[in-house]
C-alpha cells in the first residue's frame, strides 16, 4: 500500500519534471500540468471517497493542496 502511494506521488511529480522550465517559482502548477487540472483533482477526490483507494486519493489531494498553497504564497 505504501509503495502504491509512493508511486502515485512519483507520477504526479513527473508532471513538474516534464514542464519547461522545470522549476518556475512564479508559475502556479494548478491547472498548468495535466495531472493538476480540475479534472484530475475531481478524480483524486473520487478516489478519496472510494474506500480501497482512499489513502491514495488523500495523498494526491495533499500534493494538490501543497501546490495550491504555493500559488497563494505568490
Ligand atoms: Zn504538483
Amino acid at each position: 500500500m505504501a509503495t502504491l502511494i509512493m508511486w502515485a506521488c512519483f507520477a504526479i511529480d513527473l508532471d513538474h519534471l516534464l514542464a519547461t522550465p522545470m522549476f518556475d517559482p512564479t508559475r502556479c502548477s494548478i491547472n498548468f500540468h495535466p495531472l493538476h487540472s480540475y479534472y484530475a483533482i475531481a478524480v483524486y477526490a473520487a478516489l478519496s471517497f472510494w474506500k480501497p483507494s482512499r489513502i491514495l486519493g488523500i495523498g494526491l489531494l495533499i500534493h494538490i493542496l501543497a501546490d495550491s498553497v504555493d500559488c497563494l504564497m505568490m
